[in-house]
C-alpha cells in the first residue's frame, strides 16, 4: 500500500467501465495507477449492451477492440413503428446500417468490463483493487489524501492526482462539495430478456403505441432484450406482467425468462464543477444520461481519452491542468443530454396530435434521402 512518503500518481475511485478504461490509457502511458473498487466481483445487474461506434474508438484506444468485436454481435438496422388510431402497426421508418462502415454493436457491460480488467492487468499487474472503499478524499495543495477501508479496517493512502469514478449516487461527489444538477429529461422503463426467434435477425425494433414504447434488441446469446416505457408511478411488474404489457401494446408474446426483469428509472444529471483541484471527475459520477439511446459508454470513455492526457500533463507539471477537460466533457454531456431527451420523446406515451406529429417526425426521417441525417442521429460516431 501506497504512504505518504510515496504518492500514487493517480488513485481512480471505481472500477466500472470508465474507472477501468482509463486506468489502461494511463498504464499503457506508463502512469502508475491504482483501482480501488468496492465490490468483490463485477456487478450481476443488466446496464449496458449497446456499443456505438465513438465507444469502440475508445475500446480500440485500450487494447481490446478487437476482441470486443470477436465477441459482439453487429446490429444490421432497425425500425420504427407506431399504434395506429385504428390499433394497426404500421412501419414508419427502416434504416439499415452499411456493414463496410462503424456499426453499433451489442455485448454485455459485464463482459467488456472483464475485458479491460484483464488488459490492466496484463498492462499492470495487481492495479485493480477489490474489495477496498473510498470512505474520504480530501484534495490538498500537493498531493490528495485518501481514507480507504478494506476487510482489515481503516487505512490512510495518498495519490497526486484522484479520479472520482464511482457512479451516479457518488458519495464522493457530495463530499468534494460538487453540486449535482438535474436536467430535464426523465422515465420509468422495465425490461427482461426473451429467447429470440430462431431466424431472428440482428436487427433493434422501436415501436410507439399511444399507451408507450416498447423496445427490442437482439444479443449475442440468442436471446432479445425487450424494454418497455411505463407511467411514472406505475410498479414494477413480473416477467408475465410486462410480456403482457408487450402484447397489448404490439400484439406479440415474447416468453419473458424468469428473472430477468428489471426497472430502471432514465433521468439526467451534470455535476458542476468537474474538478476540485487535484481530484477530477470521469464517467456517471460526472454526467447522467438517460440510457435511452445507449449514449453513456460512449460519453465516459470520449471523456477518459481526454482525461488521460490532461493527467499525464499535470503530473510532469506538478499542477492539475483539467480546465479544458471540464470544458469539452460538459459540453460533450449537454449535447447528450438533448439527444436522449430527443430519443425518450419520440417513444413517450401519444396520441391525437402528439401522436401524429411524431408519426411526421419519423417518417421524414425515415425517407430514402434523409437516411444519412437519420443514421447520424441514431449512431454515435463522436461524444
Ligand atoms: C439499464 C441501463 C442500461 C444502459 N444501457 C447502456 C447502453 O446500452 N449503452 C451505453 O453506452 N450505456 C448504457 N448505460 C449507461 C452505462 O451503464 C453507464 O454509463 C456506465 O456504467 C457508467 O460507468 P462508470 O464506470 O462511470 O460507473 P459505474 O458503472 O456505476 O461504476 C462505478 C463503480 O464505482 C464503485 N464504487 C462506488 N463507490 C465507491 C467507493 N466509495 N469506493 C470504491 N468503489 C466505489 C462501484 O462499485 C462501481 O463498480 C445503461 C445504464 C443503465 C442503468
Amino acid at each position: 500500500m501506497a504512504n505518504a512518503a510515496s504518492p500514487t500518481p493517480v488513485v481512480i475511485i471505481g472500477g466500472g467501465p470508465n474507472g477501468l478504461l482509463l486506468a489502461c490509457l494511463l498504464a499503457q502511458r506508463s502512469i502508475g495507477v491504482r483501482v480501488l473498487e468496492q465490490r468483490q466481483n463485477l456487478a450481476a445487474r443488466p446496464r449496458a449492451f449497446g456499443i456505438h461506434p465513438a465507444a469502440l474508438d475508445a475500446l480500440d484506444a485500450a487494447g481490446v477492440g478487437t476482441q470486443v468485436r470477436a465477441e459482439a454481435l453487429a446490429i444490421g438496422g432497425g425500425e420504427f413503428s407506431s399504434e395506429q388510431r385504428s390499433g394497426a402497426r404500421r412501419v414508419l421508418a427502416v434504416l439499415r446500417f452499411d456493414a463496410n462502415s462503424p456499426r453499433p454493436l451489442v455485448l454485455a457491460q459485464q463482459r467488456v468490463e472483464q475485458l479491460l480488467a484483464e488488459r490492466l492487468d496484463a498492462l499492470q499487474p495487481g492495479a485493480l483493487e477489490r474489495g477496498v472503499t473510498v470512505v474520504s478524499v480530501t484534495p490538498h495543495a500537493e498531493v490528495v489524501q485518501l481514507v480507504v477501508r478494506d476487510a482489515h479496517g481503516e487505512h490512510p493512502a495518498t495519490a497526486r492526482f484522484a479520479v472520482v469514478c464511482d457512479g451516479t449516487r457518488s458519495a464522493l461527489r457530495d463530499q468534494l462539495g460538487v453540486r449535482w444538477q438535474r436536467r430535464s429529461g426523465a422515465g420509468q422503463y422495465a425490461m427482461a430478456d426473451a429467447p429470440a426467434e430462431p431466424r431472428d435477425e440482428p436487427w433493434v425494433r422501436l415501436h410507439g403505441a399511444r399507451a408507450g414504447v416498447v423496445e427490442s434488441f437482439p444479443l449475442p446469446d440468442h436471446r432479445r432484450r425487450w424494454v418497455v416505457g411505463l407511467g411514472s408511478h406505475e410498479p414494477a411488474p413480473t416477467e408475465p406482467e410486462l410480456a403482457a404489457l408487450v402484447r397489448e401494446r404490439l400484439g406479440e408474446s415474447p416468453e419473458l425468462m424468469e428473472g430477468t426483469a428489471s426497472t430502471f428509472t432514465a433521468q439526467q444529471h451534470l455535476a458542476h464543477p468537474l474538478a476540485r483541484g487535484r481530484a477530477v471527475l470521469l464517467g456517471d459520477a460526472a454526467h447522467e444520461v438517460s440510457p435511452i439511446g445507449g449514449q453513456g459508454l460512449s460519453l465516459g470513455w470520449a471523456a477518459a481519452r481526454r482525461l488521460a492526457p490532461a493527467l499525464e500533463r499535470s503530473l510532469r507539471d506538478g499542477e492539475p491542468r483539467f480546465a479544458a477537460y471540464a470544458r469539452s466533457t460538459r459540453r460533450a454531456a449537454l449535447r447528450g443530454h438533448r439527444r436522449a431527451r430527443l430519443f425518450m420523446r419520440v417513444g413517450r406515451a401519444a396520441s391525437g396530435a402528439r401522436s401524429r406529429a411524431r408519426d411526421a417526425l419519423v417518417l421524414v426521417l425515415g425517407a430514402p434521402i434523409f437516411a444519412p441525417i437519420a443514421r447520424h442521429l441514431v449512431v454515435l460516431h463522436r461524444a
